[in-house]
């Protein structure tokens, strides 16, 4: 047996960071967005970080993964101050929906906000983007959303209408009136 050069160990393959792979329906934590704009995370009172100090025109990008095509209520568990603007949901250039969030009176004051929006299947990317500021963001939470179509009503008749009765007292049609 003949000594030989020690095996070097191997280069881990970078990973993206931090994550990469949220499954809606699901909870994303604010903090685990792939790119931002804008944001810093901290310590969140209610355990993990949160996303702060945000202004108008921030955002944070998501790598998600939606089990099926469909509507899903999205909640956002906020903390703000005297906030402005809205939350809005993104892909691409579409806003999917939008939340506004209220003042809470602190920092890690936190409350949920939710609104519905529609998503298609698969891999994607959803950006939360902030057209105001002054709100902290603890997570996102993905959840079904039973889409029942609002039954369209049977408008109300105006004027004359057609009823078609059983009652025929004659023996034949009088064809004379
Ligand atoms: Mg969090």
């Amino acid at each position: 047996n003949t000594s030989s050069t020690p095996t070097p160990p191997p280069i881990p393959t970078p990973t993206t960071e931090p994550i990469s792979d949220n499954t809606i329906p699901g909870k994303i934590e604010a903090e685990d967005y792939t790119a931002m704009y804008g944001i810093d995370t901290e310590g969140c009172s209610e355990g993990t970080l949160n996303v702060g100090w945000t202004n108008a025109g921030d955002w944070m990008d998501y790598n998600v993964n939606v089990q099926s095509a469909g509507q899903y209520t999205v909640e956002f568990r906020v903390a703000a101050q005297d906030p402005t603007g809205t939350l809005e949901l993104r892909k691409g250039g579409t806003v999917l929906g939008s939340v506004i969030p209220p003042n809470t009176g602190g920092w890690q004051a936190w409350t949920t906000v939710s609104t519905t929006v529609n998503l298609s299947q698969g891999q994607q990317t959803l950006r939360v983007y902030l057209t105001g500021g002054n709100v902290n963001i603890n997570w996102i939470n993905f959840t079904t959303s039973s889409s029942t179509p609002t039954p369209t009503s049977t408008p109300a008749p105006t004027g004359w209408t057609l009823v078609w009765s059983d009652e025929f007292d004659g023996t034949s049609l009088d064809t004379g009136k």
